[in-house]
């Protein structure tokens, strides 16, 4: 990923999505915001613990250094699941303090529809965004254990194959920063849920210890895309550790639970 500075705000940016004028990406950092310790200070999640008024400078901060409008934003409370919602037009209910989400239940947001950003919000979760540059169809995907474990991105990419008439073989991916097979160590309850058995593949590899795996949520992202038909090549890896790299992310296991959120933000310029 490359990182710039806007009006004090660090985001980071998939390579692979630069070329295309139409389409505007950032995935935001912990900088720039106002919140204290430790949302500190970009916090972009509303029932975190912070502040509300610290929540909505944020968002505003945000709104004035990406120039969009946070009436348009688009964005659920997420339930960890796999249901994404195809969106035609601007949210009837705003969200001008995304706390209070227009939608509710969808963990990510299809759409070919101009002016209407998509944003899903994360913490060692893995945020992905896909775009199909002939179609001009972008999706955002918020991808925890459970939704990696369902499959999301992949629906993502079927649907806006099915949906979209998109074509996969042009269907570029970013997997964004999360936390990394060095900090997320997981139980055989989690392992269990991922189809393949561990050793099997690079995504979930047994410890030393008995019953005990590290989980690659961005690899395993990466291997359910490519099954789905995507190019292996057009797809970005940012290899960004939440909880590495817990100066510039918010980092949920990294920060024992008490930590902010950061967001995936995408959308077609008007
Ligand atoms: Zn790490």
């Amino acid at each position: 990923m490359d990182f710039m500075v806007k009006n004090d705000l660090e985001f980071a940016q998939f390579k692979n999505m630069s070329g295309f004028p139409e389409l505007f990406h950032v995935v935001t950092t912990r900088t720039g915001g106002v919140s204290p310790q430790p949302f500190s200070s970009l916090n972009l999640g509303g029932n975190t613990g912070d502040s509300e008024a610290h929540v909505r400078k944020n968002y505003q901060l945000l709104s004035r250094a990406l120039d969009i409008d946070l009436q348009t934003v688009v964005s659920s409370h997420q339930v960890h699941g796999t249901d994404l919602a195809i969106i035609t037009e601007a949210p009837l209910r705003s969200c001008p303090f995304p706390a209070a989400h227009a939608l509710d239940g969808y963990d990510g947001f299809i759409t070919a529809v101009p002016g209407i950003p998509l944003m899903v919000r994360v913490a060692d979760c893995v945020p992905v965004l896909l775009y199909e540059p002939d179609r001009k169809v972008l999706a955002v995907v918020h991808a925890g254990w459970k939704g990696t474990a369902g499959g999301i991105a992949s629906r993502a990419a079927v649907l806006m194959m099915e949906h979209c008439q998109c074509d996969v073989k042009k269907i570029r991916a970013g997997i964004g920063p999360s936390i990394g097979p060095c900090c997320y160590e997981v139980r055989q309850d989690v392992a269990d849920r991922f189809s393949n058995a561990a050793g099997k593949n690079r995504f979930l590899m047994p410890e030393a210890a008995e019953n005990v795996f590290s989980l690659d949520l961005q690899e395993a992202n990466r291997q359910q895309l490519i099954e789905s038909g995507l190019e292996p090549g057009l797809i970005e890896l940012s290899w960004l550790c939440t909880a590495c790299n817990s100066n510039l992310f918010f980092s949920h296991r990294g920060e024992k639970g008490k930590t902010g959120r950061f967001a995936l933000i995408a959308g077609l310029r008007c």
